[in-house]
């Protein structure tokens, strides 16, 4: 099987350990440990190919050590979590984004952006961010976009495969 490896990256608090655990092992994490950064292995299968996806669930001490260069060595793709209803996390996905590309010497990495935490947004009053922000940051960057609930499992399968398939090329055919 062919293998890759990706990252798990965002903010602190939005749900990176619990969509990375809700995608391996199918359940909800209510809580862990905010900074210790965890390795993942997942067998799947996309088109007639077996994949070995190694995932690295980040972790920064703090809010601006976003991602330290040795959890990217031989990452072929990103996924960069915001919280819908924290816009600080929102904000800073672009940041992100560009110091990685920086830390990996690259104009472009296949790349996903997640908003997560959507089973609370309906009862958030104000902060949140709507689909459409997301959709258009997503555009801006080049990058795929999903909204999910690491809670509810929405999204979260949906989210690594559209990843695999910007990794893969595969993203324009759909
Ligand atoms: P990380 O710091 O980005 O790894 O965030 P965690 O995965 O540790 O999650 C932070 C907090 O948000 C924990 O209390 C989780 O239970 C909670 N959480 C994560 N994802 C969701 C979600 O989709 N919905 C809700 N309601 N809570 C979530
Ligand atoms: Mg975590």
């Amino acid at each position: 099987s062919k293998h890759r490896k990706i990252a798990v990256v965002g903010a602190r608090n939005v749900g990176k350990s619990s969509l990375t655990v809700q995608y391996v092992e199918s359940h909800f994490v209510e809580s862990y440990y905010p900074t210790i950064e965890n390795q993942f292995t997942k067998q799947l299968v996309l088109g007639k190919t077996n994949y070995t996806l190694e995932i690295c669930d980040t972790a920064g001490q703090d809010e601006f050590s976003l991602v330290n260069t040795k959890s990217l060595i031989g990452v072929k793709g990103v996924a960069i979590v915001y919280s819908c209803v924290n816009r600080a996390s929102f904000e800073i996905v672009e940041l992100i984004r560009d110091k990685i590309l920086d830390q990996l010497g690259l104009e472009h990495i296949p790349t996903i952006i997640i908003g997560n935490k959507i089973d609370l947004r309906d009862a958030a009053s104000n902060g949140v961010i709507t689909k459409q922000e997301g959709m258009a940051l997503a555009k801006k960057l080049d990058a795929g976009f999903v909204e999910s609930s690491a809670k509810m499992n929405v999204g979260v399968e949906e989210a690594v495969l559209q990843l695999l398939k910007r990794i893969e090329g595969l993203d324009q055919a759909g």
